[in-house]
């Protein structure tokens, strides 16, 4: 046996350099060649029964898993990154960001803090999208894995605000009154959780009901605050929403800041879908306000199309962010030198290790510049109204919801008026386009009326997408009536 101690490292560097080599050639290959293949498609059996093999107790040989992987994993990803993907709300990815997360990976640095270039990079990110939302250099924020935990953090730092007590030791029941946290009835659906998660229970959020562009109606946000002010009630933050997932409205910034700052109340704004439009020089104004907020949350996986996962939150009073978070344990002391000296990172979220997911928006930053993003923003919402004037010009298809960012929302129709069978006929369209593999298309419910919702939030879509596209949807419509 001797001095003999095992590694990770391969045995062969070569083999593995030449099997890397391999892997990044296939993955160009994927992507270049997107558009010639099915959007998504059904597993077969021996595809599901494959992952379901015990755990692998024994060694072999990389070139065999990789082997594995081509055959079982490409075919059947989600397909988010096709062309005619408009399904829920994402984004397309790109190869940068994918090079990104490798080399991140290989530097390996853990993110929760430290003297490292890594943290300079995480640091940076978050300055330009400071820099980019108008927000002092002195505010702060923090990349997180995605919106839902952007809006927790925020709505943490809002809480511990505005509780009245230090909450920290106190906890909610502390309180000497109860908060209440304002959104329009389109809302997405992490803030509530987030509240509840936070112990204030899903009857701290007040769902202020939506005009007929699904803005939030200021009046009656005003009836509400003054309402529960005279209930003996505190209300504590408003949550204006730059984008909703169902219809992308835009409640109004400027309008809600005012409020906020008239009544001593936290100005939050959801901004996963539209904080971005900030980079969009054709659409900018649409965020006007936005520089108000005391925090914003964004998603550079959606319009900045950074491969899964990345959030990133900003808060305007830096210190406040940070005595939601600061936490030390007695093996993690900073120092003012060696590798612990500086800003700690932990030290702003929940979070204590953290990947280094700043490195692939930081690359695609570099390599494009902000304006091409900018002017991506503007080329999904030209295409959006397309393809509502293309819905609007055909007596079959039913607009459901005014196109006001890059959602479209719409149904087939055909005369027909019962809404049971409409729903029928209009996710059967669905189910169908995804299963031919043409397009994927998702859902929603607008007003009791179900329909078709397409969210153009992707880097490769074409109009000629959108054109074959309906024409599916037309075709499957007849099949079916
Ligand atoms: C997508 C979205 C979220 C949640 O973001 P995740 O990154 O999916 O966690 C929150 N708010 C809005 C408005 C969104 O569109």
């Amino acid at each position: 046996m001797g001095n003999f101690e095992e590694s990770l490292d391969p045995e062969d560097w070569t083999l593995s350099r030449n099997l890397a080599h391999q892997m990044v050639d296939d993955a160009i290959g994927h992507l270049s060649q997107v558009r010639d293949r099915h959007v998504w498609q059904e597993m077969p059996d021996t595809v599901r029964n494959f992952f379901k093999s015990p755990a692998p107790m024994t060694s072999q040989p990389l070139d065999a898993v990789y082997a594995d992987l081509r055959e079982n994993l490409f075919p059947y990803s989600m397909g988010n990154i096709h062309p005619r993907f408009w399904g829920w709300y994402m984004g397309s990815s790109n190869f940068t960001g994918a090079l990104g997360d490798f080399i991140a990976a290989v530097d390996g640095s853990n993110l929760g803090g430290g003297n490292t270039a890594a943290a300079m990079i995480d640091n940076q990110v978050v300055d330009w999208f400071k820099e980019l939302m108008g927000f002092p250099e002195d505010a702060s924020g923090t990349l997180t894995s995605g919106g839902s935990m952007a809006n927790m953090v925020a709505l943490n730092v809002a809480r511990n605000a505005l509780a009245g007590v230090d909450v920290r030791a106190e906890g909610i029941l502390g309180m000497p009154q109860p908060l209440r946290f304002y959104a329009s009835d389109q809302v997405h659906s992490c803030h509530q959780k987030a509240l509840e998660t936070m112990g204030h229970g899903a009857k701290s959020l007040t769902a202020v009901a939506s005009d007929d562009h699904n803005r939030m109606r200021i009046p009656a946000l005003e009836n509400a605050i003054a309402a529960d002010r005279a209930n003996g009630i505190k209300p504590a933050c408003v949550i204006a929403t730059a984008g909703t997932t169902n219809t992308g409205a835009m409640d109004d910034l400027t309008a809600v800041g005012e409020i906020c700052r008239r009544e001593g109340m936290w100005f939050h704004v959801d901004g996963c879908i539209g904080a971005f439009l900030r980079l969009a020089s054709a659409n900018k104004h649409l965020v006007d306000g936005i520089e108000l907020a005391d925090s914003i949350a964004l998603d550079p996986h959606k319009w900045l199309h950074t491969p899964f996962e990345a959030g990133c939150v900003l808060v305007r009073d830096a210190k406040r962010q940070f005595d939601t978070f600061e936490m030390h344990g007695d093996y993690l002391q900073i120092q003012e030198r060696g590798l612990i000296a500086g800003k700690f990172l932990a030290d702003y979220s929940f979070e204590l290790s953290r990947g280094f997911k700043a490195l692939k928006i930081w690359m695609s930053l570099k390599e494009n510049g902000v304006e091409k993003f900018g002017r991506l923003i503007d080329q999904n919402i030209e295409q959006a109204r397309y393809l509502q004037q293309l819905v609007s010009a055909d007596q079959r298809l039913e607009l459901v919801a005014p196109v006001d960012l890059n959602i479209v929302c719409f149904r087939y129709t055909n005369g027909i008026v019962d809404e049971d069978r409409l729903r029928e006929i209009n996710t059967e369209i669905m189910l169908r386009v995804q299963e031919s593999g043409i397009a994927v298309p998702s859902d929603t419910t607008l007003d009791g009326k179900h329909c078709l919702r397409v969210a153009i939030n992707n880097h490769r879509t074409q109009r000629q997408d959108l054109e074959l596209f309906l024409d599916t949807v037309l075709q499957i419509g007849a099949d079916l009536e």
